[in-house]
């Protein structure tokens, strides 16, 4: 914690108490993809007396600090991880059923990127791929209820 403190420092940043509960809980669940009010469960566990309120304050300005990356996906819940810088970008799988978010690493536009460039006179300071689809339960639920109505 003291390097992201010194760190924040350097900004004019400060880290309130409150900004260091939701680092440590969304740094715990790392490869998970958190609500504002996942997050907001998670923290009053440890810490009864925050409101949901602060948390959702909180979120934002984590986020513009560069200490979490928001996920938006398509229903509308946003998420929240661990900030990933460009290197490390990776991309979810995003089940239509029942909202699991899966992480991917693969570099799935990489050849391409020179090209975009190139053609588009447009640099690339990062992208994140959302690929939607059904999650291997929710499939095999799916391919069960189509066999139901077959019969
Ligand atoms: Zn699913
Ligand atoms: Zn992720």
């Amino acid at each position: 914690m003291t390097e992201l403190k010194q760190h924040l420092n350097e900004k004019g940043l400060r880290l309130t108490w409150q900004r260091q509960v939701v680092m440590e809980v969304v740094g715990k669940h790392k490869g998970k993809h958190l609500s504002s009010s996942e997050i907001f469960e998670l923290v009053k566990e440890s810490h009864p007396s925050i409101g949901l309120a602060t948390i959702y304050r909180t979120l934002p300005l984590l986020e513009k600090m560069k200490l979490l990356n928001k996920i938006c996906l398509d229903d509308g819940c946003v998420r929240y991880e661990s900030y990933t810088p460009k290197e490390q970008e990776h991309h979810h799988l995003i089940c239509m059923a029942c909202g699991a978010v899966y992480e991917v690493e693969q570099d799935l536009l990489g050849i391409k990127e020179k090209q975009i460039i190139r053609d588009n006179h447009f640099s690339i300071k990062g992208y994140m791929v959302k690929l939607y689809g059904y999650c291997e339960s929710c499939a095999e639920k799916k391919s069960e209820m189509k066999k139901e109505v077959a019969l």
